[in-house]
């Protein structure tokens, strides 16, 4: 089986954006390939230095809603980025070779300068992250990492690391590639990409009332502003909704909203049951889990075990190959 890798920063509660896009897919990947999936907490560092109080917190949620969403510890390396310190040992050596310049060039850091102007994140851990991602792909030997269109460039910058280290020391990364994942988007609640830091989520763990409430509040389409007027389902966020939520029903939906035959209220509390529905298992599940003490603990012990026995195989070797080794 090919090695997958893939890591998500413990930011915040995770929303149906998420599921729909990452969870999907690291449950259709983990039966398939060897998949080493990492809660990259250093990685939430990188932007949230200043605002570390809930660190642990977000991790302990993250494991919770991976394990009850169906990611299996028994198939998949579920473990902490800061379990395995190698990590950063490999990001230090892969640091002195990466030139500034490629840092310099990643769109990503020059709109997030932009983007999140009250945070100071013009700073030395914020420019070398994709240095730290490199390491967290190459220190396992990643050979596959999933990544939307937008992370291309820093799959890239990672393959380009791996190359120069090669050439310096001698074949030894592996040099990752992209699997494309077309991720769906997801509308939030004001119809743009659902996003935690746009106030517009719905998040995996709202109950039926949370649900039902900020589907109410979901924006329409804007033409149809009495309950008469003919609707126009493609711009309406409702029915994006809809396409994923209650597939079976979507024909019938957008046939009664063009000939106003289904109001704006009666179709929001279809989609608010729909999505409640598909999150009742996932409910009781998560419930469950969270009530094993220690549960989310020794799964990352146990994680960390195994990637680190990885990781220190892959150190050992690239210390011996830049001569920081013992002195005989
Ligand atoms: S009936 Fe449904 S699909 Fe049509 S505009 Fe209203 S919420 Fe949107």
């Amino acid at each position: 089986m090919k090695r997958v890798l893939t890591g998500y920063r413990p930011t915040g509660k995770l929303h149906l954006g998420h599921m729909v896009g990452n969870l999907q897919n690291m449950l259709d990947l983990q039966s398939t390939y060897d998949c080493y999936f990492f809660i990259a907490d250093w990685h939430a560092l990188t932007t949230d230095y200043a605002k570390t109080g809930q660190l642990g917190n977000y991790i302990e949620e993250m494991v919770l809603d991976w394990l009850a969403f169906g990611l299996d510890p028994e198939k998949c390396t579920i473990y902490r980025q800061s379990d395995v310190p190698e990590v950063a040992e490999l990001a230090l050596y892969l640091g002195m070779l990466t030139p500034l310049s490629w840092l310099e060039r990643n769109p990503t850091y020059k709109e997030q300068l932009v983007e999140l102007k009250n945070k100071e994140i013009a700073t030395y851990g914020f420019i070398g992250y994709p240095v730290l991602q490199a390491a967290d792909i190459l220190i396992v030997h990643g050979e596959v990492v999933p990544v939307g269109e937008d992370q291309l460039p820093h799959l890239e910058l990672s393959r380009e690391i791996a190359r120069r280290f090669n050439y310096l020391y001698g074949d030894y990364l592996t040099e990752p590639q992209a699997k494309l994942s077309k991720g769906k988007r997801v509308p939030g609640t004001d119809n743009r990409k659902m996003s935690k830091s746009y106030n517009n989520a719905i998040f995996l763990t709202d109950s039926p009332d949370e649900i039902s409430k900020k589907v109410r509040k979901m924006v329409t389409d804007p033409a149809r502003i009495r309950r008469d007027d003919p609707g126009h389902p493609d711009v309406c966020s409702v029915f994006a909704l809809h396409k994923i939520f209650t597939p079976a029903e979507v024909e019938r939906i957008a046939e009664e909203c063009k000939i106003a035959k289904i109001g704006c209220t009666d179709c929001k509390a279809l989609l608010a049951t729909s999505i409640s529905e598909s999150l009742a298992d996932f409910r009781e599940k998560r419930a469950k889990l969270a009530a094993s003490p220690g549960l989310v603990a020794k799964i990352l012990e146990d994680g960390a075990k195994r990637a680190g026995e990885v990781t220190r195989k892959t150190m050992k070797e690239v210390r011996t190959r830049i001569n920081i080794c013992p002195i005989k």
